[in-house]
């Protein structure tokens, strides 16, 4: 295990990304409340190749070449105009596409979060240089095991040094997730890798493998109990919405009710230029971007969909949960608090949380602060045209 050497230079710059990180994400937040006619999150895959071949994955080929790099800048385009405020690039595997940083710089020119999923085996330092020149706000990284087996060789023995790495050069945030399920032979791991992340100073969170319908494989009851810890060593607004009833029933084998806003909230835009529901979802609208208009929008908004009660993608549940937080915030926001309050008494809610009770359920004049908030982060100018009519 190395020492970890960040610069005086880097820390600077690290601590300035951050503000200014926060402060657009607290905008990004405050669009989302005070209107549901933009999406949220878009995933966007560059690349369907991948180096690594994993047994449980269906999201990958061995052989697909990148999309061209006009294409996938027409798309970040549109995407923007659509008024999306978070544009995460996966695939496959992201670093794999030639010209990444340029993606990355368009999605920052054209107002959006930029986050990238990788498997980090092509992390190096001189790469991390190149993604804080971009401008790349969040990584993600998620590690399978602690040794290699033959299901994933996303382990930890072998990207400890790219950690190391991370912690020393990058400007933006870094996230590290472990997984659990039935594909994962020793689960304990989940913890260790979570505990390793937690000291290199990143994020740490546990998610559940699905099936490839995003479907869930309920957890034994030592998968369960390792979720929990792992989900105790954060302390974050992010560990916060986890400790939602929706994890505690995702690790329970229980269905969860609540309406998934796929195709509207969020997009799942594949190589070919498609919008399906996610990354489990695939061939659900595929419509063309480019022609993606208010009524499919609206469409899919009040969609009930089938798979929604035994769903384990993490990412559209918390999307959808920020239109139950505009719809319902004092149900919504009472009932986090106390499930996390029941769970850990001595829970302080981080600042934010503090801030929306307050705005909320103390004062109870939603409409008010929402006015004022999207006025004080300048987050009342339309980010775009927003959806077309048909
Ligand atoms: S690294 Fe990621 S995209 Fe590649 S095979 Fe593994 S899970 Fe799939
Ligand atoms: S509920 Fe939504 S996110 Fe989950 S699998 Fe179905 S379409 Fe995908």
């Amino acid at each position: 295990m190395q020492m970890i050497k960040t610069s005086a230079r880097t820390l600077a710059r690290r601590k300035a990304g951050r503000i200014g990180r926060k402060l657009r994400e607290a905008r990004m937040f405050a669009r989302a409340m005070h209107s549901a006619h933009h999406p949220i999150l878009a995933q966007v895959i560059p690349i369907r190749r991948c180096n690594l071949a994993c047994t449980y994955c269906n999201e990958f080929d061995a052989h697909s070449p990148p999309v061209a790099t006009d294409q996938m800048l027409r798309r970040i385009d549109r995407l923007a105009a659509l008024g999306t405020t978070i544009i995460t690039l996966s695939g496959g595997e992201p670093m794999l596409h030639p010209d990444l940083d340029e993606l990355i710089r368009h999605i920052r020119r054209r107002g959006a979060i930029a986050t990238l999923i990788t498997n980090g085996y092509l992390v190096t330092p001189e790469r991390i240089q190149r993604l804080n020149r971009a401008g790349l706000d969040y990584l993600q990284i998620s590690i399978d095991n602690v040794l290699p087996d033959e299901v994933s060789k996303k382990s930890l023995k072998v990207l400890d040094r790219k950690l190391e790495w991370l912690a020393e050069h990058a400007e933006f945030e870094v996230t590290i997730n472990s997984v659990l399920g039935s594909p994962v032979r020793h689960p304990e791991d989940a913890l260790t890798i979570a505990r390793r992340a937690r000291e290199l100073g990143f994020t740490s969170t546990v998610g559940v493998l699905h099936d490839h319908n995003g479907q869930l494989w309920a957890l034994s009851e030592e998968h369960r109990r390792i979720f929990e810890s792992v989900l105790a060593l954060n302390k974050s607004l992010f560990s916060f919405a986890h400790y939602d009833r929706f994890q505690e029933n995702i690790t329970r084998g229980l269905p969860n009710e609540w309406h998934c806003r796929a195709g509207a909230r969020f997009l799942y835009i594949c190589e070919d230029g498609l919008v399906h529901y996610c990354s489990q979802q695939r061939g659900r609208p595929a419509i063309p971007l480019e022609r993606y208009t208010r009524e499919d929008f609206e469409r899919e908004f009040h969609k009930t969909k089938s798979c929604a009660p035994y769903c384990t993608i993490s990412c559209v549940l918390q999307t959808s949960m920020l239109d139950s937080f505009r719809e319902k915030p004092r149900e919504t926001l009472v009932q986090l608090l106390d499930r996390r309050k029941a769970r850990d008494p001595g829970f302080e809610a981080p600042l934010l949380v503090r801030a929306l009770h307050g705005m909320f359920i103390q004062s109870g004049n939603k409409a008010r602060w929402s006015k004022l908030a999207l006025r004080l982060l300048r987050a009342d100018r339309p980010v775009g045209p927003g959806i077309p009519e048909a």
